[in-house]
């Protein structure tokens, strides 16, 4: 890792920012965001010259990061609000958590890889970015000890939507989460309406890493 940000990486930002607004992101505060945060923090110095192009890449443990544009996505589908008490499953780089910090959130993610969890976590901490806290766990299960949440966003690709965390969604909270039956998922938005009633919207089409139950221990 290199923790230099330098006027080259500014440079860049600018130009990724430029590519994923092209792409059709209008939120101006993620836009930020994504140009603020130094990508090449979260990615091995191996990847550094990649870090900003609109691409995924590996993290180890056959994780990826997501690909900015796909991370600027889904965060604009979660219309995060200060305060907002975000609930993530698949914590990985750690980059979507730190985007949603900078936007004023107070992060709570999960990830189901031990060693992903640790290595994370120590970068998270180094970095200092907001307000994270990081779980090693199952992310089906959500987090039912700091539920409610406000916002909840998935960044594995799912077959079903988890009960557990529809019903550990506010009342007008929330879920943003990539699903489907094939390897491409369908971007879902649930609105909680009330105690039983959800309204899911469906935008495009996405390639995630699979979303797994269970941890590993490794
Ligand atoms: N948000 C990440 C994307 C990482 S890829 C980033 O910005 O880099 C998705 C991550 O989801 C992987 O690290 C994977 O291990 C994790 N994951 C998959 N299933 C999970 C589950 N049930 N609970 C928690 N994390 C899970």
């Amino acid at each position: 890792m290199n923790f230099n940000d330098t006027y080259r990486h500014k440079g860049l930002r600018k130009k990724l920012v430029a590519t994923i607004q092209e792409k059709g992101i209008k939120d101006k505060k993620v836009l930020s965001a994504i140009g603020a945060l130094p990508r090449h923090f979260f990615l091995e110095k191996a990847f550094e010259e990649w870090a900003y192009q609109d691409k995924a890449f590996p993290i180890g443990n056959e994780q990826t990061i997501s690909q900015p544009f796909t991370v600027a996505y889904q965060t604009e589908l979660l219309q995060i609000k200060k305060r907002d008490k975000v609930l993530e499953v698949g914590t990985g780089s750690g980059y979507q958590a730190a985007i949603l910090a900078l936007l004023g959130a107070r992060v709570y993610t999960i990830e189901r890889q031990e060693a992903l969890y640790h290595k994370t976590n120590g970068l998270l901490d180094k970095i200092e970015v907001g307000n994270i806290r990081t779980f090693f766990r199952d992310g089906y299960k959500g987090l039912p000890e700091y539920a409610p949440f406000d916002k909840m966003i998935v960044t594995a690709g799912a077959t079903d939507i988890p009960k557990a965390l529809l019903k550990q969604l506010k009342i007008g909270g929330i879920l943003v989460i990539p699903v489907g039956d094939d390897a491409s998922k369908k971007m879902t938005r649930i609105t909680r309406v009330d105690e039983k009633k959800f309204q899911k919207e469906e935008f495009d089409n996405f390639r995630f890493v699979p979303f797994l139950k269970g941890v590993n221990r490794k």
